[in-house]
């Protein structure tokens, strides 16, 4: 048999080889924008034409390319960012396996200008189908420009198989937040069909995040800020209440490379646990900066994976340091509740000088010492005349009556000495000056109204509630208060309910139900935690098991967890029902000592402080 096996030719091998690196127009637009970062470019531009199919280019005033580069840069292989394969394990530039632009080259018509900046004249070099059209001397501006025309025009398989325009416009965009996001030392301009799309000036990560995601992203978002030995982490993680039903908002960076790990973004997620419903997720804008050598980007052509070496440390760290950004805005949220203790601090009258509190006490005085023994001999009234435990002491009493006595100068003292009060000057701040909480109105049934130093405060009852009846429940370790109800009810499931509700019987137990089965399907209740108001126990489990199976369905949902937060949803009290000044006061303080007072464990926005600048 005659040999079969012959090489490829290069333009039809770099074209197999294209399809890896170059899939639709967002990976060209990819490549060329790292490629001008790599390049030291400080302002890039990207022009593109209906999505790509007519027109992608790139523009930058980097270093720019010699005569010579200008061609060699379109051979495969060829790049002038690594010389030896121990240079892989060093890695700071956005490309390096020199493909990219032969790739692009292969399966589109180029045209590349560029011009080094110590040169007076720049070089044009014309590529199709990997084959150089012309090379010629040119005026143009230092750094480079790349652009790509009719891409797959010699694949048209590839070409039909693009989606429609606003797709691959979206994916085009997408790309160009993650390189733009983490360059926010490089200014960017994006054109499509002519019109501006973005224009980015250099500024820093928050000012780039806002510049990208909208103006409210300052709002929306809290800074995380992390060094250990083996990376740094910093960034910007959304607040619980502005989580989103998707990922879109998810931008992890290591080295300045937009990466996709699953096991960051649940690192990242799990800080969010109980603070966000069930399928929603967090916004998150975080950069990871470690030594090279412990990454390695080489996984994945598209290069959007990354493996690390120390995955379970980087991890905990992850986590913890969005906990903490968390836990401080939940912290800095519970120490701005102090109830107006100074808004009832009315300023003294003219002329008012105040005068130092006079205190009375017999030094040496014990009230079991015997008078007899000399024990009180030492005893003298300061101030006027004989103090109540000389009294006392005179007439000889027992030694209760030395007690009582002993009590009774507290009162004398304030007889004595009043202490200085301040004159009010209105109605409102003449009440007592006491720690009483501030007074609370009820809206609609629905949300408590109450006033902070920083302005006014409004609370949803139902989520507060839902907070603090979770943190309360997730706090029982051993068996809460029972409280017995006067006619046991019972309750019955569906089989597959009941073997889950005999599951939780030891939790429900724990948090204060006492619950027996009457067969495989019902089971008598005859005690309830306290919090839980006379109701339909039967549609409280219902509700429960439903949410239960819900929430278990999501990764790391923790049993006890799970059931803590479906109870207080199902125990909280409904928007509708009035509440008294004491339970409004009572709740509001409570809220204030919960954890996370902010949200709901399932994910709601419990109160909203207004300031009063922004009142009217
Ligand atoms: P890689 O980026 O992996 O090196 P590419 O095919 O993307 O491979 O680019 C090949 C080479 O061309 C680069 O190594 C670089 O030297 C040069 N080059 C590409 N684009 C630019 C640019 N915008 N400015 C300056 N040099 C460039
Ligand atoms: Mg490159």
């Amino acid at each position: 048999m005659s040999d079969i096996i012959s090489i490829l030719p290069d333009s039809v091998a770099n074209q197999i080889a294209a399809g890896e690196v170059v899939d639709r127009p967002a990976s060209a637009v990819k490549e060329l924008l790292e490629n001008a970062l790599d390049a030291g470019a400080t302002e890039v531009k990207l022009v593109v034409k209906d999505a790509g199919r007519a027109l992608l280019q790139v523009i930058d005033n980097g270093c720019g390319m010699s005569d010579s580069d200008a061609r060699l840069c379109f051979e495969r292989h060829a790049t002038s960012k690594i010389k030896k394969a121990d240079d892989l394990f060093a890695i700071q530039t956005m490309g390096f396996r020199g493909e990219a632009l032969a790739s692009i080259a292969a399966i589109a018509q180029v045209e590349l200008h560029s011009r080094m900046h110590d040169s007076e004249l720049g070089t044009e070099v014309v590529i199709e189908g990997s084959e150089i059209r012309s090379q010629t001397t040119c005026c143009c501006p230092p750094g480079t420009s790349i652009a790509v025309k009719n891409l797959f025009f010699n694949v048209p398989a590839r070409r039909n198989f693009l989606k429609k325009e606003s797709i691959e416009l979206s994916h085009i965009e997408e790309i160009f937040r993650r390189v733009a996001l983490v360059n926010c030392d490089v200014g960017f301009q994006f054109y499509n069909n002519g019109k501006m799309l973005y224009d980015l000036r250099a500024g820093n990560f928050a000012e780039r995040i806002s510049q990208m995601m909208g103006h409210n992203a300052p709002e929306r978002l809290l800074p995380v800020e992390e060094e250990t030995d083996v990376v740094r982490i910093r960034g910007y993680v959304g607040k619980p209440e502005f989580a989103r039903k998707n990922r879109g908002e998810q931008y992890l960076f290591v080295n300045h490379r937009f990466v996709k790990h699953p096991l960051f973004s649940a690192a990242v997620e799990k800080a969010y646990t109980d603070l966000i419903p069930d399928r929603y997720y967090p916004s998150y804008f975080v950069q990871l900066d470690l030594d090279p050598s412990r990454i390695d980007i080489n996984i994945h052509p598209t290069k959007t994976e990354v493996k690390f070496i120390d995955e379970q440390a980087l991890f905990a760290i992850i986590r913890s340091a969005a906990k903490r950004a968390l836990g401080q805005f939940c912290l800095a949220t519970e120490l701005e509740f102090n109830p107006c203790t100074d808004l009832d601090l009315s300023p003294a009258p003219k002329g008012y000088v105040p005068r130092q509190p006079e205190v009375k006490y017999t030094p040496g005085y014990s009230p079991f010492a015997d008078p007899a023994t000399g024990g009180g001999s030492g005893r003298t009234g300061t101030g006027s005349g004989s103090g109540p435990g000389g009294t006392s002491m005179a007439s000889g009493g027992s030694a209760a009556s030395k007690w009582t006595s002993f009590f009774d100068i507290g009162t004398e003292v304030e007889k004595a000495a009043p202490a200085p009060t301040l004159i009010p000057l209105d109605d409102e701040a003449a009440a007592p000056r006491t720690d009483s909480p501030a007074r609370c109105l009820q809206l609609q049934n629905r949300y408590i109204v109450s006033t902070l130093p920083s302005g006014l405060l409004v609370v949803d009852q139902q989520a507060a509630h839902e907070r603090i009846l979770f943190e309360r429940l997730s706090a029982h370790k051993s068996a809460a208060a029972a409280q017995q109800l006067l006619f046991p009810v019972n309750c019955q499931f569906s089989p597959a309910d009941a073997d889950i509700f005999s599951e939780l019987l030891p939790d429900l137990k724990k948090h204060g139900f006492e619950i027996g089965s009457l067969g495989q399907t019902t089971f008598v209740i005859s005690a309830t935690p306290p919090d839980v108001k006379e109701g339909d126990l039967q549609q409280l489990f219902d509700q429960m098991l439903a949410d239960y199976k819900c929430s278990m369905l999501q990764k790391f949902s923790d049993r006890n967890q799970c059931l803590c937060r479906t109870l207080a949803k199902q125990m909280s009290v409904r928007p509708g029902t009035p509440l008294q000044q004491e339970e409004m006061q009572q709740m509001v303080a409570d809220l204030f000592c919960c954890q996370a007072p902010a949200v709901s464990p399932s994910g709601r926005k419990v109160m909203a402080i207004i300031p009063p600048d922004q009142l009217l």
